[in-house]
This record gives C-alpha cells, structure tokens and sequence, in this order.
C-alpha cells in the first residue's frame, strides 16, 4: 500500500510583517512535514488586492530565510489562481451548494439587523431565487442543514450545528473570490494533506469542510494551535510590543534560539527539554506533544533558550554578527587587532551574553580607545585612598611580565603575589584596576581583562590613569 507524501503549507496573508505567531505557524508546518519525509510550501494569501502589499511579502519571505524555514518548490501566489477558484464556485452554483444573491448593500444592512434580532444565522432571501436577474449578485454558499464535524489533532473532536453558520460569500461582486473559497480551491489543488494554523482560523474549518464535501474532495486533517498570548495571559497585541519577527532579530536573538523558543511554545517532548538543535528537531516532532492550551510568552525563557544557543555558536559566527552589529551602531571603529581581540575573548563573551545586543555591550570594553571616558562617579573611584598608588604599583609588576607569559595563570600569579605582599585586599586594586582598564564597562575577572586586552593595551590604559592622577601618587 502507497502512503500519501504529506504535504503542508504554510499561508499568510500579505498584509504586514511577519508575527510570531505566523513563524510559530510556519515551523510546526516545516518540522511536521519534515518529521515524515513530506514537503513543505510557501503560499502568498494576496487575493484582497488592497490590503496586500510587496512590502509585506518581501518582509514575510526575509523572514522565513532569517529564521532558516525552507519552503520546496516555488512560492504561490494565490492571486494567480483566481480563475480555478471561480470555476470551483461555478461548479457550486451549477450544483446548487451556492446561489446568486442580489440583495443590496440597503438590502443586506436591513438583513443583518434583522438576524441580529432573531439570533439567527443569515440567509439571503435570494436562497431559492431560480430565475436570473439583470441586477449585480454575489456568490453564497447555500449552508446545509445539519451538522458540520471534524477531528482536529490538537482541539479534538468539534462539531457545529449548521445553523450557527451564515450561508457566507463565495465571490464578491466584482466577481473576485473570496478567503474562504480560495484556500479550500488552493489546498485542495496543492494536495495538501494537512493544514497546520492558528486556533483563529478553527470557525473557517466547518465552512471550508462545509465546502470540501460539496465539491466532493477529500478533507485534509487539520490541526489548530492555540494562539500565542502575552506574558499577562491575554492576547498578543501591540501593547505587548515585539510582535515581528523582524524586531526580535533588532533585539539580538539567533534565528536559531527563536526558533526553539518558538517551538517549544505549545510543544512539549517528554521532560522539559528546553534546547535542540536541528537535526534532532525533525527526528522527533510530532503533532502530539502539541499542547491545545494557549501558549505564553516568557521573555525569560526566551533569553535563556538563546543564550544556550550563544554559547554553542562558533566564535567566527558570532564575531561577524558582532562586528555588523557595532558597524551598524556606529559608535566605534573597528580594525584587524580589534576584531582579532573579539574573537580571542569570545568564549569569555558569549558565556555572558543571552544575545548578541548582550554580546555587544559586553564587547563595549574590549574596543574603547584611550583615553578612556569616566563618570564622575567612576573617577572618584581614582582619589579613593591609596587607590591610584596601588594601581601604580601593580602595573610596574605587571609590566616584568614577558609579552610571551602574558596569560591568565601568570597575571593571576602576579596579582596575588602583589597582594601577598602588600597585604592587602583584592578589592583596593582590583577596583581602581578594572576602572582604568574598562572605564565602568561591563567585564569579566580582572585577569581575563587583562589577558584579553593583551600586554600593550593593558599598560597603555594603566599608564594613562597613572599620567592623569600623578599628583596623588607623588604628594
Ligand atoms: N491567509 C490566512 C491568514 O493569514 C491563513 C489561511 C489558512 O492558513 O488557512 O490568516
């Protein structure tokens, strides 16, 4: 017996950027499809001609390469398949599932109201009009009577009693097709196997199924996901900020870290675990860890999922998104002996960054130039005691140390050692000493400060508090 290839599809409308919610959509149909040998198809919802814009099909494609969802084949555009979707709404109206409706904007309004009052479903009193009339109509699904059923992977089973249900439009008056033809027409001419989208779309399930059993195509299996709601349980809206995925690229996220995020937002494999990579993802997905519950943002657990991402990147990949991240900030200047001392502390940095905005700012120490900027607050760090006396005398000792055993062991000995001697606290030179060394910026421990500056760099800032404070050292 042939198994039928499953075949998934993903289909936005191209009205705005791409939310994460949609890329959430977008990945379970990819990872699901994948999980089984199946394909994966990319669908430009673009029939309302006023509302869909270049714009927003570009950012929606930009997207989904940044967040690494292929799609086979070429994108559709469900605008050209307009003359398929008014043949299948021919074949209704021949049928007798759909019927020419010639009520007037007045007609309709007046039509609403009154259903609005009865608590009844519309139906145009065109229904059972035979004769054609010289006069603009729309197309209507005539809805049965009945009930509508359908088994859902993640909702269950549902089932709607016809009546709940307007007889709906299925091509304007200008003749134009409307959404809910359209993607049935679509789905069922892609061989989509199963339609994978948000829990806002279940309603349209029982009217599209509604439609699938009058044209006679088999019904694809369906599966609702819950929508994702704010980190207050409701649902997700501006006020929450970053809805684009665009903005979560700006806020320094990994495609990759998203991704999982996004994953694991609704879809649980066995005991919470929290990272995967890749090829492990499309071994083990599966509808049924999908949970039917609406999902929460947690900005918490997204920076951690990221940062665990962070800290298994490569060092090359992430020092060239540092390096397009400061261009793009335009504060610093960057050469070969500094983006060569980004890639030497990059293990350092990226253990203490959840993103790379986070990897930016940790960076910021490493790429200032002398002489150095100090708050106010921060130089009174200098006239603290005997700071500046301790810290002069520490980098004589650190200037004994060979450009060849400069490294992390031996500048830890030769503070100790100091320290030793001096019998002194860590923090009387370590303070003045970090100060001087990364004017306040965030930074490791001092003798990673010092290693990843190197000897040249770290005795140029030194000498340069020294030159500025000498009066407190000679008086
Ligand atoms: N174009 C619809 C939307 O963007 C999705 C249609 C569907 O997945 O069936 O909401």
């Amino acid at each position: 017996m042939s198994v039928k290839k499953v075949i998934t599809r993903f289909a936005p409308s191209p009205t705005g950027f791409l939310h994460i919610g949609g890329a959430r959509t977008a990945l379970f149909n990819y990872y699901f499809a994948k999980s089984l040998d199946g394909e994966f198809h990319l669908r430009i919802e673009d029939t309302d001609k006023i509302r869909s814009t270049k714009e927003a099909t570009d950012a929606i494609i930009e997207g989904l390469n940044w967040l690494g969802i292929p799609h086979d084949g070429e994108i559709i555009y469900q605008s050209a398949n307009e003359k398929l979707h008014v043949k299948a709404a021919h074949k209704l109206l021949e049928t007798e599932f759909a019927y020419k409706c010639y009520a007037s904007s007045d007609e309709l309004e007046a039509l609403r109201k009154e259903a609005l009052k009865t608590g009844k479903s519309f139906r145009s009193p065109y229904r059972d009009t035979k004769s054609t009339l010289k006069k603009p109509y729309t197309v209507r699904f005539r809805v049965p009577d009945g009930n509508t059923n359908i088994e859902d992977l993640v909702q269950g089973n549902i089932n709607w009693n016809n009546a709940n249900f307007d007889d709906f439009v299925l091509l304007r008056a200008d003749g134009t097709p409307t959404y809910m033809l359209a993607v049935v027409v679509d789905d069922h001419n892609m061989n989509i196997t199963h339609v994978i989208r948000g829990d806002d779309h279940l309603i349209n399930a029982g009217r599209q199924a509604m439609i699938y059993n009058a044209l006679g195509w088999t019904i694809p299996i369906w599966a609702h996901l819950s929508l994702i709601h704010g980190p207050d349980g409701k649902k997700l809206s501006k006020r929450h900020g970053a809805l684009s995925v665009q903005e979560y690229k700006n806020m320094g996220y990994l495609p990759k870290g998203l991704k999982n995020y996004l994953l694991k937002l609704g879809w649980a494999h066995g005991d919470e675990e929290l990272f995967f990579n890749e090829s492990t993802i499309t071994k083990i997905f599966s509808m049924d860890g999908v949970n039917s519950a609406p999902a929460r943002l947690d900005f918490d657990k997204m920076d951690f999922i990221n940062g665990q991402h962070i800290m298994k990147e490569n060092d090359e990949t992430l020092l060239s998104l540092l390096i397009s991240t400061i261009d793009k900030q335009n504060k610093y200047q960057l050469n070969d002996i500094l983006e060569k001392r980004l890639l030497n502390a990059m293990p350092s940095l990226k253990s203490r960054s959840k993103n790379i905005i986070d990897l930016t700012n940790q960076a910021e120490y490493l790429i200032i130039t002398v002489p150095l900027q100090f708050t106010e607050k921060n130089k009174k760090i200098f006239q603290k005691n005997d700071a500046i006396k301790y810290l002069s005398a520490l980098t004589s000792e650190l200037k004994c140390l060979e450009e060849l055993e400069w490294n992390n062991d031996n500048i830890q000995q030769v503070i100790k050692n100091y320290l030793e001697l001096k019998n002194i606290g860590f923090g009387k030179v370590g303070q003045p000493v970090r100060m001087a060394l990364t004017g306040g910026n965030p930074s490791p421990d001092l003798s990673l400060v010092l290693n990843y500056l190197g000897k040249t760099e770290s005795l140029l800032r030194l000498q340069n508090i020294i030159d500025e404070y000498k009066d407190l050292i000679e008086e």
